[in-house]
């Protein structure tokens, strides 16, 4: 392909973005961003993202079948499965204008994820168990309503991804598929150069089990996730699931006498630690919530930690937990919100208190009186010591694993692909049954698996880039070759590289000819390495009848004759 027709071209002035892969997908000409978290492919960036989703489709071809479905979706079918109201990432389309109103005033899904889809698809066909099992699995568009969208293409609010549903018989046959799918992801990954740094992190299964779910994470720096890796056994979780021992804290004096301290307006611990002179892992946080089955719940945590809602409601062993309404908070504690404490607090109240809260001398904690803070509390003596302590809070760096007592080594990740159990979650929403060799109904088991192509187009980036530019492995790159023509209005220089590019296209050789006239040669040369096609090749003058050949992880070009350039190209 020429340089000079392709649509979208390098962009010397353009401007530093949050990541990486945002500056450098932008300044080479690969995407252009529409509003943050949505972007334009242009040709360059479409070549990529292709050949991304043409790797994920030729492996997931082996244990799946592709279809399409839409994007816009009835609302009855999210109300089906009682997600309408509670995924918080849903959103909708409605007519933008009261022309568009009087011709059709439906609201529809933006599918964010398709299981509302293809499980009901799945009814309509296969009901036998002869049919199963089988899974379905497309590569398409999805729209999510993310907070906050950042680093390029790594959060979008509209993104490619490829969802795999399988259909099962028995949960036996649902694991075994399970496990099998983790091999085809770590395949595709490795074939798209990003299997050394891509390893399996557990995270949670959804409020619906006590599994976990499976993670492909990158390491990378820019990656959203902090992965907690266990190095006695190898296993990484995800921070929202990471069991996690509190280090221990100095105890070394005497127990003082318990106070009130009057600190109003204090907000968050690092003041008030401040303010009463105590170390951070001295004061608790308590924090009130309400169960779906109205039980009202009381959680501490070491001053410094964050409450793990997850865990906590695993604990609590209750479906739905939210924060405790500011009335609730008051009517419970008798105090306003952020005076809560785990003294005296009336006995309706459940009371969770994590581990990092236990061995410690003279803790802080809120008084249940509004604008106090009880200081110098200790268990036995203050309040009894708990029957259990729970690890209800979300895992920080310096903590210990605490099956071993081991320190974790905490590393960010982005995450690549995510595979789920469903069980029997979203066919029992549609009452999909099987009828079984006796003619009996029986439940469908399932699981999804998902892989976001232009996250880790973005992923790439961020792993494979030097201070010049991209260097794409050889699978996802836009052209193996990218072709510099230097000296071109001489007319022997310009017909001997023609005859080479079309040498090269002859051999099915993907190539990008810079055919452009009056750009010079260090501009040429800053180009294809921003770009980062993996063999660059120089025509010129200089080079007479031979090629001048660099690979653009090599930092030395040399020059040979094309049949060798030919050669190593048909070899590499
Ligand atoms: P995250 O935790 O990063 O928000 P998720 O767990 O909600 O992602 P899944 O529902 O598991 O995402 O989606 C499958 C895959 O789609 C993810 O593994 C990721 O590669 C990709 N993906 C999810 N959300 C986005 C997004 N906002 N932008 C780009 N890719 C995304
Ligand atoms: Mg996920």
């Amino acid at each position: 392909m020429l340089y000079s027709k392709i649509f979208g071209k390098t962009k010397k002035d353009s401007k530093k973005y949050d990541s990486a892969n945002a500056t450098l997908l932008i300044k080479g000409g690969f995407i252009d961003q529409v509003m943050a978290g949505t972007y334009t492919y242009l040709t360059l960036g479409l070549r990529v993202l292709n050949k991304i989703e043409n790797i994920v489709r030729e492996e997931i071809n082996t244990i799946g079948s592709e279809i399409l479905m839409p994007s816009i979706v009835p609302q009855e079918l999210w109300a089906k499965t009682n997600r309408l109201e509670t995924v918080d990432v849903l959103m909708k389309t409605t007519a933008a204008n009261k022309l568009a109103l009087a011709k059709n005033s439906s609201e529809y899904v933006l599918s964010p994820t398709h299981e509302e889809v293809v499980t009901p698809l799945a009814q309509k066909f296969n009901l036998s168990y002869k049919d199963f099992p089988f899974a379905l699995y497309h590569i398409q568009t999805k729209f999510r309503n993310e907070p906050r969208v950042k680093s390029g293409l790594l959060r979008g609010r509209e993104f490619r991804m490829k969802d795999l549903y399988s259909f099962h018989t028995t949960e036996k046959n649902l694991k075994e598929y399970y496990e099998n799918s983790k091999k085809v992801y770590l395949k595709i990954f490795q074939r798209l150069g990003i299997g050394n740094d891509t390893v399996i992190a557990l995270a949670s299964g959804g409020s619906f089990t006590e599994d976990y779910s499976h993670e492909f994470q990158t390491i990378c720096e820019t990656g959203e996730d902090t992965l907690f890796f266990v190095k006695s056994t190898g296993i990484y979780y995800n921070r929202e699931v990471a069991p996690s021992l509190a280090p221990p804290i100095n105890n070394d004096e005497k127990m003082l006498e318990r106070k009130d301290v009057e600190g109003k307006g204090i907000k968050g611990v690092d003041e008030l630690a401040r303010f009463l002179n105590i170390p951070i892992e001295k004061t608790t946080k308590t924090m009130i919530y309400e169960a779906d089955d109205k039980r009202i719940i009381a959680a501490a945590v070491r001053g410094g930690y964050s409450i793990n809602e997850d865990k906590l409601r695993k604990a609590v062993k209750c479906s739905v937990l939210k924060m405790a309404s500011p009335e609730t908070v008051k009517k419970v504690t008798g105090a306003e919100v952020g005076y809560a404490g785990i003294l005296n607090l009336p006995k309706e109240v459940e009371i969770y208190i994590d581990e990092s809260v236990n061995n410690r001398l003279n803790f802080e904690c809120g008084a249940n009186k509004t604008n106090y803070h009880s200081i110098n509390i200790n268990f036995s003596r203050d309040l009894a010591l708990p029957k259990e302590f729970y690890d209800i809070k979300m895992a920080k760096d310096g903590d210990l694993y605490p099956e071993t007592k081991e320190k974790y080594e905490v590393k960010k990740a982005a995450e690549v692909g995510n595979i789920f159990p469903l069980y029997t979650k979203f066919t029992e929403a549609f009452d999909y049954k099987f009828i079984d060799q006796d003619g009996k109904e029986r439940p469908v088991y399932m699981g999804c698996y998902g892989i976001g192509p232009s996250r880790i187009m973005g992923v790439i980036v961020e792993m494979l880039h030097d201070d010049k530019g991209i260097l794409w492995p050889e699978a996802v790159a836009p052209f193996q070759v990218h072709l510099i023509g230097l000296d071109l209005k001489d007319e022997t220089v310009r017909s001997k590289i023609n005859n080479i590019y079309k040498n090269l296209e002859d051999k099915n050789i993907e190539v990008l000819y810079d055919d452009r006239e009056g750009v010079n040669a260090g501009e040429k040369f800053s180009d294809a390495d921003l770009i980062g096609i993996p063999v660059r090749l120089v025509v010129s003058k200089r080079t007479g009848e031979k090629v001048e050949y660099k690979k653009r992880n090599e930092k030395e070009a040399r020059i040979s004759s094309l049949e060798e350039v030919l050669k190593l190209l048909i070899s590499n």
